[in-house]
């Protein structure tokens, strides 16, 4: 260019900025080199400036597209069928079909950021946060892919972008290799941008050479679709229907098949997806024909009584909001695409060039950036119809950092209809009492919402047990042993009183026993420390767990009563029959009593093997104690055997991880364990894992806080709650009181099951679900929010006391937070 035509144009343009008021675009026009003063001629003469004229008319009179709301009529409504019906399958069927012949494309609007999620790319680049850090574009790209398998047809997918994300859009897909979808099927095309002004009218500027514009809003698609010649290429390729959606919605049914079922069927120029309004006051604006044509009014626009008014089947008259959800015929798009939206003016804060040549940002929202509304093509489009769904299957926004319409609330409903899959079953064991109360609450506002759960179910409530002659228990320990993954619910050990209480044949064995027979094993429990939960002990900072050894010793011992005189003798047999006696005690100055016991090294091996396992899958120290002191081959066998297991087959293992295993004397552990900071496994003999877990459980907090699981050396794993099954709440549960019962021992029983499976299955969902499960306990308690017994003994000063209902329905909320 030279010096002379730079000139002239230079006087054009300034000669038209000033007709229009708009001179301050060349205010730093003089600052600009030549390939700069090109840049900004050229932009400003893309501008409709007599459109921003009357636009700034429109926006600086208040002007809106009123509505006369005397004369309105509520919408034609098609309620989306339900399955089973043969309308659903008509539908159902039909859509498939014209899916599957290639009649159908996607669009999606996407030409927005994410920036207030907080993300800086495109918003459909937004990751959600689920345990497959799925971005919503692959989201919704998942539903094409359901369809590809159900028809063996890949839709056609066009990604509406603005300028503002177009190349970023683009190289994303690239970059992942369009997620395994054909290249050639994902197109993109951008949405127009429209220049931000002052309130008085001025044109901003973004740079010095760039006017400051933004996109033209969603009903800015009908002008792009026509300048990217969208719906001829569609045509060309034989599609009959357009489908179109936001991005920010995670639940969106592409292309749902009972939507194209239903426009092939019935004919109609468009349906427009609506959910019923919970209340008349729920902030949704809702569709009604005004001017035979239909409309959104805002929850503003319409009067008390139109909001309230309904139907004969109980729905508001005026209640369907909009989705933002439509299939079109394409004919019908493609005329449409020739007809001038009205813009509507939105206040809003800007970054912009400030008056003396630096970037500002406004504080209050003072500038107005001009929006189509989609749905104003209605105005151009006759036989349109509202097709209504079922909100919490179908619209989960994404709009807002926190709060409502979040990724958090939109995660929470993506999962509770993308439940987790479970392929191999746990065993399931039930239980009684108040324990079967919280099982069944814990399984049905926790669990189910998320996970299609998959369990082999074993009932061993006390009345089942006396029905089968106690059989359900082996069958529920054989069925760990090939499942390898239990959960139980506590269980009734019967004694004389509950024999009559139940009216039972017999004084069945403990479960927990004849399980603990079957699969062999230990038995780890765990406290579980949560905020504001301290620790009786003040060092204790991290969980001790105590790993019982669960076999022999006393639990299995013979005793007598003897008289004074008699000397009692341990006859030890062997298999020649050789016989080998040795005096315990000569009653010569008094009667007695007697005990003899056993345990066998097998068992004590298994037992050191799978601490020394746990320790592993923990990353823990090992601590064992005995008396080897005084019980000289005794307990100084169990000693032995411990030592010489570590030195072959676990040192090293342990020595790369930093870990220990370190023995001592049963009174000098206790010791040693009331000043330590906690965070070890402590290895007890039967009888000492008896006591201390009960000592360990109170001074850590409560029973209700004290997880267990039993870990066979066959591999399998048994995860129950420590405490039983609480007879006291039960009463109180029967006469119809509320309790405040505490869930968490059986939900973290749950958890330590799903975990297990998930880790032996590969299934890394299942194990980010029981993950999510833990934190989200944790995290209701540390709002202060908890059960009677922790309520008491916090020390939270606002601690609040929940019924068992309400902590589960919170911990629920929190899961995908
Ligand atoms: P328990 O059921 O554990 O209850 C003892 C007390 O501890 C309760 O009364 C309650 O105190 C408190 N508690 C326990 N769990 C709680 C929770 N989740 N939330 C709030 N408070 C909780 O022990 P038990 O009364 O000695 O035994 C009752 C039955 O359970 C017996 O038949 C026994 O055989 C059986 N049991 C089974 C297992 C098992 O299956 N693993 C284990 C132990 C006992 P407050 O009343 O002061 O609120
Ligand atoms: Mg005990």
């Amino acid at each position: 260019m030279t010096e002379n035509t730079e000139n002239t144009e230079n006087i054009v343009i300034r000669e038209k900025l000033k007709d229009y008021g708009q001179e301050q675009l060349l205010k730093f026009y003089d600052e600009l080199d030549s390939v700069e003063k090109a840049r900004l001629a050229k932009d400003i003469e893309s501008v409709d400036f007599d459109l921003m004229s009357r636009l700034s008319q429109n926006a600086l009179g208040g002007a809106v597209n009123g509505i006369n709301t005397c004369e309105i009529k509520p919408i034609e409504c098609i309620v989306s069928p339900e399955p089973g019906t043969q309308i659903f399958d008509e539908y159902y069927k039909k859509g498939l079909e014209v899916i599957r012949s290639g009649q159908v494309i996607a669009i999606s609007l996407s030409g927005g950021q994410g920036s207030r999620l907080g993300h800086s790319g495109p918003k459909g680049t937004f990751d959600m946060q689920l345990a497959s850090h799925k971005t919503i574009f692959e989201i919704q790209l998942d539903g094409l892919k359901e369809l590809y398998e159900k028809t063996g047809t890949y839709i056609h997918w066009f990604i509406m972008t603005s300028e503002l994300n177009n190349a970023e859009t683009v190289e994303f897909f690239e970059k992942n290799s369009y997620f395994g979808y054909p290249k050639e099927k994902i197109s993109f095309f951008a949405q127009g941008m429209i220049p931000v002004m002052s309130q008085n009218g001025k044109i901003f500027l973004e740079e010095k050479d760039k006017i400051l514009r933004s996109p033209d809003g969603n009903g800015g698609i009908f002008s792009a679709l026509k300048k990217n010649r969208v719906p001829e290429l569609a045509e060309a390729e034989g599609a009959r229907y357009a489908f179109i959606c936001n991005i920010d919605n995670c639940l969106v049914k592409m292309c749902d098949p009972l939507f194209a079922g239903c426009i092939a069927l019935t004919g109609k120029a468009c349906l427009t997806k609506t959910f019923m309004k919970r209340s008349p006051e729920e902030k949704a604006g809702v569709y009604c024909i005004s001017g035979g044509k239909p409309h959104v009014v805002e929850y503003t626009e319409i009067s008390k009584e139109m909001a309230e008014m309904k139907n004969p089947d109980g729905t508001y008259t005026y209640g369907d909001a909009n989705v933002g959800n439509y299939i079109f015929d394409l004919k019908v798009l493609k005329n449409a695409t020739d007809k001038g939206l009205p813009y509507h003016t939105a206040v809003k804060k800007v970054t912009c060039i400030g008056e003396k040549g630096e970037k500002i940002t406004s504080a209050q929202p003072d500038s107005c950036k001009f929006e189509m509304f989609m749905f104003d093509i209605f105005d151009y489009i006759d036989n349109v119809a509202a097709f209504r769904i079922i909100r919490e299957k179908e619209f989960a926004p994404v709009k807002n950092k926190d709060g409502e319409d979040s990724p958090r609330t939109a995660r929470n409903l993506y999962m509770k209809q993308h439940k987790i899959a479970m392929n191999t079953p746990i065993v399931e064991m039930d239980g009684d009492e108040m324990a079967r109360v919280i099982w069944k609450k814990v399984k049905e506002k926790v669990i189910l919402p998320f996970v299609e759960l998959n369990t082999e179910y074993y009932d061993l409530s006390i009345q089942n047990r006396d029905m089968t002659e106690d059989f359900i228990t082996v069958a529920a320990a054989e069925a760990t042993k090939r499942l390898g993954v239990a959960v139980k619910c506590a269980t009734i050990t019967p004694n004389g009183a509950r024999m009559e209480e139940y009216g039972l044949k017999k004084l069945w064995k403990s479960p927990n026993g004849t399980i603990r027979g079957i699969l062999d094993g230990t038995v780890f429990r765990k406290p579980i420390l949560a905020d504001s939960i301290e620790p009786v002990v003040s060092t204790w900072k991290k969980p001790i767990t105590i790993a019982r050894h669960a076999y022999g010793d006393i639990y299995s011992a013979a005793e007598e009563k003897v008289e004074k005189g008699c000397t009692v003798t341990m006859v030890v047999k062997n298999s020649a029959g050789e016989i080998k006696n040795t005096v315990i005690h000569e009653f010569k100055n008094s009667d007695g009593i007697v005990m003899g016991m056993h345990n066998e090294t097998s068992s004590i091996e298994s037992f050191a093997v799978s601490c020394f396992e746990y320790c592993l899958s923990e990353n823990m120290s090992l601590w064992f104690s005995s008396k080897d002191t005084v019980s000289k081959t005794y307990d100084h066998t169990f000693k032995d055997i411990f030592q010489k297991i570590y030195d072959n087959k676990y040192r090293e293992k342990f020595e790369k991880r930093g870990l220990t295993y370190f023995y001592t004397l049963v009174d000098d552990a206790i010791s040693r364990v009331m000043r330590s900071e906690g965070g070890f496994v402590w290895a007890c003999k039967n009888y000492d894992g008896d006591v201390f877990s009960d000592m360990l459980a109170s001074a850590f907090g409560s029973l209700s806080m004290m997880s267990s699981v039993l870990v066979s050396p066959g591999g399998y794993f048994e995860y129950e709650a420590a405490h039983g099954t609480i007879p006291r709440h039960y009463k109180k549960y029967l006469a119809g009181e509320p309790t405040s019962t505490n869930p968490t021992a059986t939900l973290f029983a749950w958890t330590g099951a799903l975990k297990k499976r998930g880790d032996l299955d590969g299934n890394v969902f299942l194990k980010d679900f029981a993950e999510r499960v833990e934190a989200a306990v944790f995290e209701t308690i540390k709002n202060g929010r908890m059960t009677g017994d922790l309520a008491k003994i916090s020390t939270n000063k606002n601690a609040v006391t929940l019924s068992l209902d309400e902590f589960l329905e919170e911990i629920a909320e929190n899961i995908y937070n």
